[in-house]
């Protein structure tokens, strides 16, 4: 059985007080998660406070994005170790807005995956086809080509130190959800593919979270589904209150 993770995604938002505050009041809701892994991505700025904020509760500080090399001339970039250092200890990687908007290929979330999994940070790698994609019948292609090439050169040893995150593209903040049918069936080719370029003892044991307009409403359908073990929350996961609801999800 795999433990269920639901991560937020704040993206550009929060200042340093506002995620502090967000950070002790999660952390006061939830004081023992027995069952569930729960993490927060605050931005940069506020990382090491949120860090501080939920040292010794159950949820637990990620980043957004990471540069590949530990340190160098890249003005305005964040390495790995630089994480590490800060108390984070997942981070999010191939976003995709990372991807369309600040030109992450494949090639470079590679390096972003070996990276985080060098200095011991557990990456959520994102993955998910657009809709223009989806409607030319490409969707398993998409996928197949950002886990092989996102995955290249990582040994099966390390494949189930990874969280993955199937983000349909055309369902990110748009209130528009992938039906659970066809969120499992991504969810199921996933683990698949997992398995037949690892094994199946660590694709088995690989957190595959949904990730596109999650709500408090519909995470209980979502996670009743075989092969969906999380989710990775935009919109919902600024609000105390919705993000709150969506942590106490039930599937049973
Ligand atoms: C996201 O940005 O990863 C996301 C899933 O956003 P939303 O929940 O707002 O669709």
């Amino acid at each position: 059985m795999i433990r269920p993770l639901i991560a937020a995604n704040w993206k550009m938002h929060k200042t340093i007080t506002e995620s502090v505050d967000f950070a002790r009041d999660l952390a006061g809701r939830f004081p023992e998660l027995k069952d569930r892994d729960v993490v927060i991505a605050p931005p940069f700025t506020a990382l090491s406070a949120v860090a501080q904020a939920l040292r010794g509760s159950s949820i637990f500080p990620a980043a957004q994005n990471l540069h590949w090399e530990d340190q160098g001339a890249y003005t305005g970039e964040i390495s790995a170790p630089m994480l590490a250092d800060s108390g984070c200890r997942y981070v999010i990687i191939g976003h995709s807005e990372r991807r369309t908007l600040f030109g992450d290929t494949n090639e470079r979330v590679n390096r972003k995956l070996r990276a985080a999994l060098r200095y011991d940070l557990k990456p959520i790698f994102c993955i998910g086809e657009t809709l223009a994609e989806r409607e030319a019948a490409q969707t398993f292609d998409i996928i197949e080509k950002q886990l092989k090439e996102g995955l290249n050169n990582i040994p099966t040893s390390d494949i189930r130190r990874l969280a993955l995150a199937y983000e349909p593209v055309w369902a990110i903040g748009t209130g528009k959800t992938a039906t659970t049918e066809q969120a499992q069936e991504v969810h199921e080719f996933i683990r698949n593919v997992l398995t037949t370029l690892h094994d199946r003892d660590q694709a088995a044991q690989v957190p595959i979270l949904y990730g596109g307009s999650v709500k408090p409403d519909n995470i209980g359908t979502l996670m009743i589904q075989p092969d969906i073990n999380g989710a990775l929350v935009g919109g919902a996961g600024l609000d105390i209150e919705s993000f709150a609801a969506i942590v106490r999800f039930d599937n049973t």
